[in-house]
């Protein structure tokens, strides 16, 4: 049994985050790959260090005293330092680091130093040995990511270390230098470990106590979800619900590596278990609910719509031109609806409508602004009977109106339009008759 455990900002913001990691890592054996993030916020208005590093390195790319910010930013390494009662001094690391930014190394290094020297210290506090990531992890060319010889290098590596911490979110550029995934990409750097070492698990230990059956800021404390597949993570993910980067959930996925969420400052809850399948039944008929607001409707009226072949072509075709994706595309027989961000349709809006026309001569077109996209996610409703049934009447019972409905064939979800004022109720409504309401999967 081999597990790799990735710990978040707010994780090891400070030498009491620490002393929890290290509880945690030490509590088993097992925990033998360890990747931290730098360090995030030590309360509500504190700054994460990478947005610091980020903020320090503009002031070098502007010609700016940038040495204070730098002090500042050394400081919060020092202060964990000391209250760890570490024999260690990054004094040396600090003056390459000054060094490397007057050469203008560029920003993807100055972000990664945050992780680099949270590594440097976490290493010293657990006593296990230092892998850089710059010498594991690997970019190409053309900025995408080698998977083959990452994979390989992480092995080799690893296969002679039975214990290592190696930083997240950077690796080696093509042709030298650092470069740093998007933001958020330790999850990321994770998750290659883990495929590399063949764990048995992904840790990823965060501040929240899983993932949650609806967004907190809509639903009162909602509850934890215990175990969910890929796919709904996915689903649930695009429409807006974060706790993973999009991208770590690939390399795990590939090698079908479960992703255990935890909660560093919650311990010894379970968490939420992400899996390829499983036999073990949802507790309610839904896994999640997420959602989004910021769409445009855009009706397209048509009498004898059915008849003419390349219709849909046509009209997705101008969307294509124009750099635009959908988001659904419900029709009728006379009707196609096509929904789009409202934020990219707004400014080429005219545009978009009169290549609409001349393309396929509607009778009718109507733009409707301002509706939300909510996604009901679950692998328990194709067992279960109602299901939509109980969506809209708790819909109707909130006084929720529908604008549109679309379930895919794979009955994994059910999306639902509504208008972005009634967003928050609807969301409520659906978690109400499903998890307040405690109705189990049908047998
Ligand atoms: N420190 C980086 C960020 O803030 C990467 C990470 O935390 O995953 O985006």
């Amino acid at each position: 049994m081999k597990k790799v455990v990735k710990f978040g900002g707010s994780s090891l913001a400070d030498a009491e985050q620490f002393q929890k990691v290290k509880a945690i890592v030490q509590d088993e054996d097992v925990r033998r790959y360890v990747i931290p993030s730098a360090p995030g916020k030590r309360h509500d208005n504190d700054t994460k260090v990478t947005d610091l590093l980020y903020l320090c390195y503009e002031q070098v790319e502007a010609g700016e005293n940038f040495k204070e910010l730098l002090s500042t930013i050394q400081e919060r390494y020092e202060a964990i330092i000391r209250d760890l009662d570490l024999d260690l001094s990054l004094a040396r690391e600090f003056e390459k680091i000054k060094e490397q930014f007057l050469k203008k190394a560029g920003a993807d290094y100055a972000a990664s130093r945050g992780e680099y020297l949270n590594g440097i210290i976490l290493a010293n506090y657990l006593g296990i040995p230092f892998v850089d990531a710059a010498d594991v992890i690997c970019f190409r060319k053309d900025g995408s990511l080698d998977e083959d010889k990452t994979d390989a290098f992480l092995y080799e590596r690893l296969s002679n270390l039975e214990y290592a911490v190696i930083p997240g979110f950077y690796g080696k550029a093509h042709g030298g230098g650092v470069k740093t995934f998007s933001r958020g990409g330790s999850d990321i750097t994770g998750a290659l470990v883990a495929k590399a070492v063949r764990a048995d698990v992904y840790e990823n230990w965060t501040d929240v106590p899983g993932f949650l059956v609806a967004d907190p800021r809509v639903v009162d404390n909602p509850q934890v979800i215990e175990t969910i597949t890929y796919r709904e993570l996915r689903e649930l993910a695009y429409m807006g619900a974060t706790v993973l980067h999009d991208e770590a959930i690939f390399p795990v996925r590939q090698a079908n590596i479960p992703i255990n969420i935890r909660n560093t400052n919650a311990p010894k809850g379970k968490g939420t278990l992400i899996v390829g399948s499983t036999c073990i039944r949802p507790k309610y008929t839904i896994t999640g609910i997420a959602g989004r607001k910021g769409f445009v409707a855009i009706n397209i009226d048509k009498a004898m719509m059915n008849a003419e072949i390349g219709f849909g072509r046509k009209v997705l075709q101008v969307f294509e031109d124009n750099g635009m994706s959908f988001e659904h595309m419900p029709s009728g027989i006379d009707t196609m609806t096509v929904f789009v961000h409202q934020e990219e349709f707004e400014h080429q809006e005219q545009r978009i409508i009169a290549a609409l026309y001349r393309s396929v001569e509607p009778d009718e077109l109507e733009v409707e602004p301002d509706l939300a996209l909510i996604a009901v996610v679950g692998r328990g409703m194709r067992a279960t009977r109602g299901t939509a049934g109980r969506i809209f009447s708790a819909l109707a019972h909130a006084r929720v109106n529908v604008k549109m409905i679309d379930q895919g064939s794979s009955e994994l979800n059910v999306i639902i339009g509504v208008r972005n004022e009634e967003y928050e109720r609807a969301v409520q409504a659906i978690y109400d008759i499903f998890v307040t309401a405690g109705i189990e999967v049908l047998p």
